[in-house]
């Protein structure tokens, strides 16, 4: 009889956590994690960055027979890590483009002679003639695949060359394969699974709750204004405002600093020396605001941001996931604001379909739609968020725009026929700026040399202010009343539905519009 090794045990694996890294104990997901990998069963992970995804793998790694082979796409990434364990006493080595092939012979010979623990490969690499073959005498323990959102074409960062890893569970069917991403999308998850040809695996979610960041949308309505007034309501609180194009990053800083404020801007177009200047003169709080583009936060470890402003709609909940997640990282109360306007929907409709395969036009269509949905949400914003990475909110948050000022709704159908019937007798010629100077008996030029100041809903709507109305047309845009034609000027098209309810078949219902400092406080001192 021989004695079969023994199976790794999950004390054994605490062991090593605190010998190799020098950790007392295991995060709470971390050791569940562990141990269903080390039953040999699939596992995918899925937790926030910084959630310590890596020890999930290499542990398991440590203490088991053989080598796991880590799939990583980002070659700087697989140098930083490998040197990491080799510091840290484990040995460990990477096979990519950037290896001579003395040296990936060498490896290799290691790999095969069971000296390695742990073997990072790039996609491409592997799947590379002979690599599969060489693996074959290669005494595997595992599977790591990480980034593995690469995989799904619904993911942010597709690969193609990841779908071709389904060949790892056809060529090594008994070695238990481990999924690990940030990514947390149910689609993307699903792709992993079927791609990946796992069984029955385990699912691993760790929380993607942000609880201390206080999510708040504003109308897109006079951006610099509200910028200024939020920077003035947050005296000395640092922050970063994300803007869509350099040129704006640019523009906006000038004005926050014409108004003495302590503001830099950061964007790819900058040498990495001017970036790391600007970046640096942050981190040291010489800086209170940075207006950049999403090319900055990434790397970036400052942990008393206290809010971030995005002055634009991101592309998709993902994006603006990981860019909010920048703020309270301190865990102390921290806010998020976002200015949204459907022009900004528009527009990066446009951007996410330009260029692209019809396809991936599609799916980025879709996430936006997602993100236009959380924007105009009028239940809580968490609990969308969350809902999106397939976590679910028992209650409300009690930490968003909407939780902290419930919109009152009430019968808008009178608002809605006056602004109807503004853009009816304006022939429909007018875009949304223009009919609310209408309604509010405005006598600009716009106005005059139109001669709009003729027709009888002129001055109709002068009791409410400009955004109440910018807010209500709004509603009336995302409830299908109007529609924009871009082609002419942006005018304001009545639609069938908008017929109905000028002609009274049909009420509406308006969210009354909250101004800027009810949506960040709750309404009932706390
Ligand atoms: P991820 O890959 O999920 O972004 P990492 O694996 O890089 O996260 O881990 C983030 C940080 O948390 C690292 O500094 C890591 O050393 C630390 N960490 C991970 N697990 C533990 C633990 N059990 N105890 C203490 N620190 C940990
Ligand atoms: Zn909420």
């Amino acid at each position: 009889i021989t004695a079969e090794p023994l199976a790794p045990t999950i004390e054994s694996a605490r062991k090593a956590l605190k010998r190799y890294y020098g950790y007392d104990s295991f995060r709470p997901m971390q050791e569940d994690i562990i141990r269903n990998i080390l039953a040999g069963k699939d596992t995918v992970v899925l937790m926030p960055t910084g959630g310590g995804k890596s020890i999930c793998f290499q542990i398991p790694a440590v203490v088991s027979e053989g080598t796991c082979i880590v799939v990583s796409p980002l070659i700087a990434l697989m140098k930083d890590q490998v040197e990491a364990l080799k510091g840290n006493g484990i040995p460990a080595a990477y096979i990519n483009s950037s290896v001579g092939q003395s040296e990936a012979n060498d490896i290799a010979r290691q790999a095969v002679g069971g000296q390695l623990k742990l073997l990072y490969v790039s996609p491409e690499k592997l799947l590379s003639e002979g690599f599969l073959q060489f693996l074959r005498r290669v005494n595997i323990s595992l599977f790591a695949i990480d980034e593995a959102h690469c995989i799904s074409s619904w993911g942010h960062d597709f690969r193609p060359e990841y779908t071709q890893l389904s060949a790892l569970r056809r060529h090594f069917p008994g070695t238990p394969i481990m999924a690990l991403t940030a990514t947390a999308d149910r689609l993307t998850k699903r792709d992993i699974i079927t791609q990946l040809e796992m069984h029955e695996p385990r699912v691993f979610l760790s929380s993607f709750d942000r609880p201390n960041i206080n999510l708040i949308v504003r109308p897109g309505q006079n951006r610099v204004d509200g910028v200024l007034d939020f920077i003035a309501r947050h005296p000395g609180e640092p922050g970063i405002i994300y803007c869509l194009s350099r040129k704006q990053c640019e523009t906006l800083c000038a004005k926050l600093t014409a108004k003495g404020l302590k503001a830099g801007h950061y964007h790819a177009g900058m040498t990495p020396l001017q970036r790391g200047k600007v970046q640096e003169a942050f981190l040291q709080d010489d800086l209170q605001v940075i207006v950049a583009t999403i090319a900055f936060g990434m790397g970036i470890d400052k942990s008393n941001v206290r809010w971030v402003i995005h002055y634009n709609l991101p592309k998709n909940i993902e994006g603006y996931y990981q860019e909010i997640g920048r703020a309270g990282r301190d865990g102390a109360p921290a806010t998020a604001v976002l200015f949204y306007s459907f022009a900004d929907v528009m527009q990066m409709r446009e951007m996410v379909t330009k260029d692209v395969p019809a396809r991936q036009a599609q799916l980025n269509t879709a996430k936006l739609e997602r993100m236009q949905q959380f924007a105009e949400a009028a239940s809580c914003r968490r609990k969308i968020l969350l809902n999106y990475f397939s976590e679910s909110l028992g209650q409300d948050c009690n930490n968003c725009d909407i939780c902290r000022n419930p919109p009152t709704t009430f019968d808008g159908t009178l608002i809605a026929q006056k602004a109807l019937s503004a853009a009816a007798r304006s022939r429909e010629r007018v875009a949304i700026n223009l009919l609310i100077d209408i309604l509010r008996g405005m006598r600009n030029q716009a106005v005059l040399s139109g001669g709009y100041d003729q027709i009888k809903t002129y001055g109709a709507g002068s009791d409410l202010p400009y955004l109440d109305w910018y807010s209500y047309v709004h509603q009336m845009l995302n409830d299908g009343l109007f529609y924009i034609a871009y082609e002419e000027g942006y005018a304001l098209k009545i639609t069938e539905r908008g017929q109905q309810v000028l002609k009274g078949q049909l009420t509406l219902n308006l969210k009354k519009f909250q101004p800027a400092e009810k949506a960040e406080k709750p309404t009932r001192a706390s």
